[in-house]
This record gives C-alpha cells, sequence and structure tokens, in this order.
C-alpha cells in the first residue's frame, strides 16, 4: 500500500534506514525461543535434535525429568520420546528500538525444521514493524500475507510496505523480546527500567501512552499488577479505586490474580474496598482462602435451599396432577355412569364400557394406543368399551353417542384382530341398550 500522508512517507523512508536484524540477535531467539529436542530410543540413545550427534545415556529417569546435554553441541535439550523424525517450529519474537523519535518494534518470524539425525535448519525474516508515535497510534509496515488463518503465510519476496491494520499484527506482536532495547526517553521518565513485566512491548508501549494508570502503576512498581490493566484495562478498571489504596499504603501487590479474586470477594461480602485494612492485608493467601471458604459454604448452602425449593415445586405439582386426576375421574363417573353396568357378552367375547380414567390408562398402555394420551374420557359424545375374552384386552371399541354407529374398534397398536367382525356384529346387536340408557 502507497503511504498515504507525511507521517507515513515518513515512516516509510525511515524504515528503509533501519540497520538489519543482526547475527547476535537471531542467535539469542534460536536459544530462547525454540524447543530443543533430544530423540530418545528404546534402547535409550539420544539423538541431538541441534547438531545430529547420537550417544547412548545410562540416566533414563534423570533424562526424563530434567532434559539433558549433548556431549557434542552443549545444547539443553528436552527429551522426547516421540516416533515422529522431524519436528517443525515457528516462532516470532521481536527487537524493541527507536527511530527519530517514534518507538519501533520490529518482528522477526523464526523457524527451524529438525531432522532425527542431522543438525537442524533455520530460517529467519523480519515480517513486520509497528511504529509508535507519541500519541500512542501505531502505524505497522509489514510484507504482505496470504488469505487465511494462519499467522504464518507470508510472501517473503514482498517489500516491507505500509498496511492496513490487521488484528494477526497484534497477534504476533505478543511475543518475547531480544533483552537489549532502546526506548524513547518518555519511557524512561515514566519509570520504564527495561522490563515489560509479561506484557508485550507493543502493548505496553501504547498504554504507557494512552492510560495515565498504566504510568502511575509502573512508577509505583506495581509490576504484578500493571500487566493485568496492560491487557484487560475494561475488567481492571473498576479495581483501580483498591489498587490506589495499595499504593498510598506503600502495599506491593505480589500476586496480582490472587489480590484480584480476593478483592472480587471482599465486594460480593460487601467489605469496604476503600479500606486499608481490608485491600492490603499481610497475608494476602490466608485471607483470600478464608473468603474462599466463606463464599463456599455460602453457595452450598444456597444449593440446599435450590434443593429445598425445588422439591416443594415437585411436591406442589404432583399435588396439582393428583387433582387433576381426580377431577377428570368425578366428570367421567358424572357423565359416564349410567353406561357402567353394560355387559355384552356372545359366551366368549365380554365388551364392557371403561370404568374409570384409570381404566382408559391401562387399556391405552396395555393396547399401545392413544385412548388415554388423546383423552377420550373426556369425550362428551362418544363411550369407549374394552372388548375381552377372559383377561385379555382383544379390542377398543368407541361408540358415537350421537348417531350410534361404530367410529371405531382397534386391536393393539391399532391393528384389526381376527375377532374384529364377531366384536363388531355383537356391538351392534345390543346398540339398543346404550341408546335406551342415553335417553334414561
Ligand atoms: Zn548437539
Amino acid at each position: 500500500m502507497k503511504p498515504k500522508n507525511a507521517q507515513q512517507r515518513k515512516i516509510a523512508a525511515l524504515s528503509k534506514r533501519l540497520k538489519p536484524i543482526t547475527e547476535k540477535q537471531v542467535t539469542w531467539a534460536y536459544k530462547h525461543c525454540f524447543e530443543h529436542i533430544a530423540y530418545r530410543t528404546a534402547k535409550n540413545t539420544l539423538t541431538c535434535g541441534d547438531c545430529g550427534h547420537t550417544w547412548k545415556s545410562g540416566t533414563t529417569l534423570a533424562d526424563t525429568l530434567c532434559g539433558c546435554k549433548c556431549p557434542h553441541c552443549g545444547a539443553e535439550l528436552k527429551v522426547s520420546d516421540t516416533r515422529k523424525r522431524t519436528f517443525n517450529q515457528c516462532y516470532y519474537f521481536c527487537v524493541v528500538t527507536t527511530c527519530q523519535g517514534f518507538q519501533v518494534v520490529r518482528i522477526v518470524m523464526i523457524k527451524s525444521t529438525s531432522k532425527k539425525g542431522s543438525a537442524s535448519t533455520y530460517f529467519y525474516q523480519e515480517v513486520a514493524q509497528r511504529w509508535i508515535m507519541p500519541d500512542g497510534k501505531i502505524t505497522t509496515m509489514a510484507l504482505l500475507r496470504g488469505i487465511g488463518c494462519y499467522a504464518d503465510l507470508w510472501y517473503f519476496g514482498s517489500g516491507m510496505e505500509i498496511r492496513p491494520h490487521h488484528d494477526i499484527y497484534n497477534i504476533i506482536s505478543d511475543c518475547d523480546n531480544y533483552p537489549r532495547v532502546r526506548v524513547l526517553p518518555i519511557f524512561k521518565r515514566n519509570g520504564f527500567k527495561g522490563k515489560f513485566h509479561n506484557a508485550s512491548p507493543v502493548k505496553f508501549f501504547r498504554s504507557l501512552l494512552t492510560d495515565s494508570k498504566a504510568e502511575t502503576l509502573l512508577k509505583a512498581g506495581q509490576y504484578a499488577v500493571l500487566p493485568h490493566f496492560i491487557h484487560y484495562p475494561h475488567r481492571m478498571g473498576n479495581l483501580w479505586n483498591a489498587v490506589k489504596i495499595c499504593i498510598r499504603n506503600g502495599y506491593i501487590i505480589k500476586d496480582a490474580t490472587l489480590w484480584c479474586d480476593y478483592i472480587d470477594l471482599l465486594k460480593h461480602f460487601h467489605k469496604d474496598t476503600q479500606n486499608a485494612k481490608y485491600v492490603c492485608p499481610a497475608d494476602l493467601k490466608a485471607e483470600h482462602d478464608r473468603l474462599v471458604a466463606m463464599r463456599n459454604r455460602q453457595r452450598e448452602k444456597e444449593d440446599r435451599e435450590r434443593e429445598r425449593r425445588r422439591e416443594i415445586d415437585r411436591q406442589e405439582s404432583e399435588r396439582r396432577k393428583l387433582e387433576r386426576m381426580q377431577e377428570n375421574e368425578r366428570l367421567y363417573a358424572e357423565m359416564k355412569a349410567k353406561f357402567f353396568d353394560l355387559v355384552f357378552s356372545d359366551g366368549v367375547l365380554r365388551i364392557q364400557v371403561l370404568q374409570s380414567v384409570q381404566e382408559f390408562y391401562e387399556e391405552g398402555k396395555a393396547m399401545r394406543h392413544c385412548v388415554f394420551t388423546n383423552d377420550y374420557f373426556k369425550r362428551k359424545d362418544s363411550l369407549i368399551f374394552s372388548a375381552r375374552i377372559g383377561d385379555e384386552r382383544i379390542e377398543t371399541i368407541e361408540i358415537s353417542l350421537e348417531t350410534f354407529q361404530i367410529v371405531q374398534s382397534r386391536g393393539e397398536c391399532n391393528q384389526d384382530t381376527k375377532y374384529h367382525n364377531r366384536i363388531i356384529s355383537l356391538v351392534r346387536k345390543n346398540i339398543g341398550l346404550v341408546r335406551q340408557r342415553m335417553s334414561a
């Protein structure tokens, strides 16, 4: 992308004047960033991934726990029992420098390919530069990147140019820095002493330029809590007053995560987070653990209470269900009691009106049809019979109380049985009895 304004033109020109990344910087990165592997075979033979040297080791357990040292090149190695014969590693590191009033963070990609039995091969190239202006704004110069979600898809032949912002530049900036750094005087005035305190240099510089809290924390030596404010400024915002109490009382927060959790607990228990007595505990761990235990007890109590309420609800719904059932039984009996003593029989089949809602349930379950599920017991205009031989259910019959016709007669799973026609004619023969009861 062509520079669009004077500032960008200046940066593009200055970028060309930066000295190449030095041999010394790259050597540091090789040592520092990569995992150095010793391949181990079953016979306890070790092969150095760095130089390819092979030797026999007598201290299996010690190797596994503490790693080993290559007797040939002196590399400290992590022992791996992997059967993989190649290891590809790709990392980024940055070089922090200055140029004509800009703070510059140069990002270098390094790759290593280690093949078992031969020396590792290395590759590096500078892929991006973040130019930070005194107002905290950042201009990025970078190589062209392929489309895709892989961060390391760079076109190494493309030029270092001004590029529009992309999240990937922040992601790769989140890397270790070469320990010798050059910073603008403003950062030294703000208390920078050479360390970024677990923040990435780019975020660190930007915070110091745009957020007075970062500056205050750095000057006060609150190094543990500083990166939390750099990385999560919004979440940390509501702890700022408590942090100020610590600064005022000369209380250095050593374990920021523990302290933040502790303050959250204080807030939960409505303790005064403006009071040094709470905010600056002499034994943070003990106070933290005490509140955690208190919170756990509270949670258990809440769980028990929830459980108790669930049980009350369950009983209540059980009671309502029972009431509904009783009401259904009452309505059914009211509508259909006058038919209950009707029995049609031909000596083998016995056909009788279902006597209760409970019987609808049993009939539906045994016959695997919907006579209960679909509330047939609520229908005013039909009458349901069960045709049986002894105790065995054969078919369920519905008769219309308006037309006195058989609406349906169905066996198990709604199939007809071999008794179907016999049942139909037996019902038809006796339908007059139903009509009589109806008009009675
Ligand atoms: Zn070696």
